[in-house]
């Protein structure tokens, strides 16, 4: 087995695995087609949500394949790193691909404002130095068949919100070269209130490229509704158009990869994202390989899955918190006592029970217990070794619909 390795502009496709049995099952779906794989992914927040370490999530996946007898290359993708000590720490498990999340940097509120609002606060980030307006006003930005120029207003409302995440980006840029000089670095910015701008996507790149940051991947936050869980919501030709200039821009500042994170279960939108992406694409899932563990519970051990439903019922309404999903308590409360025969379309198949299941994750994992004091993970892990290969034909047969559908545009 070859370590984990950078990919650089492969396409590509993530495949998290929280419960760390998954990646048998990831293989034997990622071995029929041409996106090179990762096999070990998790955020810190994931991994503080599992009490799991870099150094678990990669020993997980190292074994997995190891055991498989795979020999072909792989990435480690550490998600949504927020701080210099995040880098460290998975740099030091051999994480290879390196997700920088700058959210915190993000002023949303920049949408909003005033012209006079914004004028000091631009005004403080070209004293920094973080920008310079010179560099956008009166130049016209060509690329594919469009061309994009930034009115003064456009320019300090985008200059304002994406500033300080650019020049922290930056930062965290250059410790994750410090430790590994060849790594994929990617940006996410999905995480944001609206979805990301023409401008917006060429501010960011231009100032990437300005500051010598070359990055494998960008992930854009996309219009409609990229809930978790279930698939897309939205227009489907506002979506290609904006995922063509999004493409479009990519090309223009790097290249790099457009990355899609809550990538799971967007059947309607991936031969769209296949067409118009091409190689230039990265695939984010994690979820929803936790939702075919607990479909494989279910077959074989109803009782269990019922305990870990009931339990997820009482921790819904606290755990969706963080969470983008439309369900509410309403329609959760309407899954209760229902007959069992139902369960595995009601809770797996149909949005409200998906999303129940895929929010409450984190307490199942780390906190909730049977009645004789076992704990849920322990009897999802004893049900999906004893069950190894119906659990790695149902992951197999999920990511295969994933992968065909990609690669159908
Ligand atoms: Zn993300």
């Amino acid at each position: 087995m070859q370590k984990a390795s950078p990919l650089s502009l492969t396409k590509s496709f993530g495949f998290g695995d929280r419960l760390g049995v998954a990646t048998p099952g990831h293989l034997a779906a990622a071995l029929g087609y041409d996106f090179a794989p990762i096999f070990a992914q998790q955020s810190i927040r994931e991994m503080a949500r599992t009490q799991r370490t870099p150094t678990e999530v990669m020993t997980a996946a190292e074994t997995a394949l190891k055991a498989a007898g795979f020999n072909g290359v792989w990435g480690a993708d550490a998600d949504h790193l927020k701080t210099p000590e995040d880098v460290q720490v998975t740099a030091a498990a051999g994480f290879t691909f390196f997700t920088i999340d700058p959210s915190s940097y993000v002023n949303n509120r920049a949408d909003t404002m005033s012209a006079s609002q914004l004028e000091p606060l631009a005004a403080q980030i070209e004293r920094e130095d973080i920008f310079h307006p010179s560099d956008y006003l009166g130049k016209t930005f060509e690329f594919g068949s469009q061309s994009l120029t930034f009115s003064p207003e456009t320019l300090t409302r985008t200059a304002v919100k994406y500033g300080r995440a650019i020049a922290h980006s930056a930062n965290m840029a250059a410790e994750i070269r410090s430790h590994r000089a060849d790594a994929d670095i990617e940006i996410s910015v999905d995480e944001t209130d609206f979805a990301t701008t023409p401008h917006e996507h060429l501010f960011v790149g231009l100032e990437l490229k300005r500051r010598g940051v070359a990055v494998t991947g960008l992930a854009p936050r996309f219009v409609g509704d990229f809930e978790k869980g279930i698939d897309y919501k939205g227009d489907l030709a506002e979506f290609e158009r904006q995922l063509v200039l999004h493409r479009q821009i990519a090309e223009l500042c790097g290249p790099y990869k457009i990355s899609i994170h809550s990538g799971s279960d967007k059947f309607t939108v991936y031969p769209i994202i296949g067409r118009v992406c091409g190689d230039l694409l990265h695939v984010k899932t994690a979820g929803t390989s936790y939702l075919e563990a607990l479909r494989a519970v279910l077959r074989v051990d109803p009782q269990l899955f019922a305990e870990i439903a009931e339990y997820s019922h009482t921790r819904f309404a606290t755990d969706r918190a963080s969470y983008h999903i439309s369900t509410t308590d309403a329609e959760v409360q309407a899954l209760e006592g229902s007959a069992q025969q139902d369960w595995e379309e009601l809770y797996l198949d149909l949005r409200p029970g998906r999303q129940l299941l895929h929010v409450t994750f984190g307490s199942v994992l780390t906190v909730g217990r049977r009645p004789d004091g076992q704990t849920f993970r322990e009897g999802i892990l004893d049900r999906l070794t004893k069950n190894a290969a119906l659990h790695e034909e149902l992951l197999e047969r999920h990511f295969r619909k994933h992968l065909s559908l990609l690669c159908q545009g």
